[in-house]
């Protein structure tokens, strides 16, 4: 039988940078995701276009997968010879009941892999400043279930054993009981002054943390009102916190930054952004597929003979000459002299031997080259009445209005970042197609603009700005916006 594969991912536990490399390789072969309620959202963008997502978590007008409905999927996938992967928070094999799901597989002959991912109780902890183990302080950590499978939930766990034979307990899915687990720890012989702390969105800029003692945790967790997704990490290693803590108080922790950007070029301001303590979501929001037929093919023979031909990217130029083959045409029928309207492109059109000039104020009667945003940002700067030819056209991936949706609606975003004109017009673009109403996005969202005429653009579709970067490094102004107000409510 021509049976699929199915790869076991641990996603890791929160930050998009700690998926190992091999699982992200196993995502970006995938052609169905599967994947739990705990994953953040940006991940499954970097999937292939088509790729069918499964969601295992809560759904509008739906219940929660069951277990077998799991189960069920992924067998029917697997048989029908595709590529599966099974993603899951932290390691799969960390509660994630890879146990039962692999069984499965190998019951029906199926060919997977595991591929581990970091846990919670490792990369929370450590991030909160707590190392699970220390040759002085914890000599031995025990990872326990705070859920158990009574009807209440409570756990079932040998709590003599666990109290008295280690030294750091790692508590998962236990928020709901906290109060159970720190009297029985207590009463299994814990001292009362035991360290205590409580971790929740580990990992993520957002992670918050309530330390204090079995006795003091309990009503301090409540009066904080943390919520899964938390850890409870037991045991006086907890108390190195307040040496170690490194990744709380940087400048920008709690920033969730998205970027709808145009051209991904800006892998330098988001590490910097990210080395001072954000996450950042960077992303192409709409895809594109090539637009190019027979009446592109007419409109390209009706343009007259002292044309000026411009590509406005090297995607469209390309999307070009695939479009001239695909009708039975070659690039040496076109007998109009070639333009680019940047370096970036002049250096595309040499590669494959063609000279061009770059566009200026001069051109008699250019026509553009491009999709539907870089046509309308070309005419901007050269005249709104000059011609066309989109060869391109934006495209809205399912995949893609997904991710920004839970990006959205679990908080994982707080600020929107609109770096150049053409971002701000793709931003729109893509509020229109996916139907989504600009003020739904803005409510508890902070929006940042870079330079004057991105403003110009966002404000003739009144879309409000919070805070205009005009002629400042991003980063630090994001920087001192953010120490100016912290200063103010302090
Ligand atoms: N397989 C996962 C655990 C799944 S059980 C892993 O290895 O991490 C779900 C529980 O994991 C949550 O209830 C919470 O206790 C813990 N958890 C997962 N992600 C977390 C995070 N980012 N911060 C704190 N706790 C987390």
């Amino acid at each position: 039988m021509n049976s699929g594969m199915v790869y076991f991912v641990g996603a890791g536990p929160g930050d998009v940078d700690l998926i190992t490399v091999k699982g992200k390789q196993a995502l970006q072969q995938a052609d169905v995701v599967i994947f739990d309620r705990l994953i953040n959202p940006f991940l499954l963008t970097d999937v292939k276009d088509d790729a069918k997502l499964i969601y295992c978590g809560k759904q509008p007008c739906k219940h929660t997968l069951r277990q077998e409905d799991i189960q069920r999927e992924i067998l029917i996938h697997a048989r029908k010879g595709k590529t599966v992967v099974r993603l899951k928070g932290g390691d799969p094999a960390v509660f994630g009941r890879v146990g039962e799901e692999a069984e499965l597989l190998a019951e029906h002959q199926i060919n997977y892999e595991v591929i581990p991912g970091i846990t919670a109780g490792i990369a929370a902890t450590m991030y909160a400043g707590v190392p699970i183990t220390h040759r002085k302080h914890s000599n031995s950590f025990a990872i326990v279930t705070g859920h158990g499978s009574k009807k209440d939930g409570t756990p079932t766990v040998d709590w003599e054993s666990i109290s008295q034979g280690v030294e750091a307990i790692v508590f998962y899915m236990g928020i709901k009981h906290l109060k159970t687990i720190s009297e029985q720890l207590m009463s299994h012989g814990k001292p009362k002054d035991t360290a205590v702390l409580v971790v929740q969105w580990g990992t993520y800029s957002k992670q918050r943390t309530v330390e204090g003692t079995l006795a003091t945790i309990t009503n301090k967790v409540q009066q904080a009102n943390v919520t899964n997704p938390a850890i409870i990490v037991v045991g006086d290693v907890v108390r190195l916190r307040s040496k170690l803590a490194w990744f709380d108080n940087r400048p920008l922790s709690g920033k969730g930054i998205l970027i709808p950007t145009s051209s991904n070029q800006n892998s330098e301001m988001v590490a910097s952004l990210k080395k001072d303590g954000a996450d950042v979501y960077e992303h192409e929001l709409l895809g594109d597929q090539d637009h190019f037929n027979r009446k592109t093919v007419n409109e390209l023979m009706k343009v007259e003979h002292d044309t000026e031909l411009v590509f406005l990217s090297p995607k469209s130029v390309f999307a070009f000459l695939r479009g001239l083959v695909e009708n039975g045409l070659d690039v040496r029928d076109i007998p109009l002299p070639f333009y680019s309207i940047d370096e970036a492109v002049k250096k595309t059109l040499q590669t494959i031997g063609i000279q061009s000039q770059i566009i200026d104020q001069s051109a008699i009667s250019p026509v553009l080259i491009g999709d539907e945003v870089e046509i309308e940002m070309a005419k901007s700067t050269l005249s709104p009445l000059t011609k066309a030819i989109k060869v391109r056209e934006k495209k809205l991936l399912h995949k893609d209005l997904a991710a920004f949706k839970r990006l959205l609606e679990e908080r994982h975003v707080n600020t929107l970042l609109i770096l150049s004109p053409a971002d701000a017009l793709i931003w729109l673009k893509f509020l229109d197609v996916a139907g989504i109403s600009i003020e739904s996005v803005y409510e508890n969202v902070k929006i940042i603009c870079k330079g004057i005429d991105t403003s110009e653009i966002l404000k003739t579709s009144n879309i409000r700005i919070d805070l205009l970067i005009d002629n400042e490094n991003v980063p630090q102004a994001i920087r001192r916006t953010e120490e100016a107000e912290l200063a103010l409510e302090g």
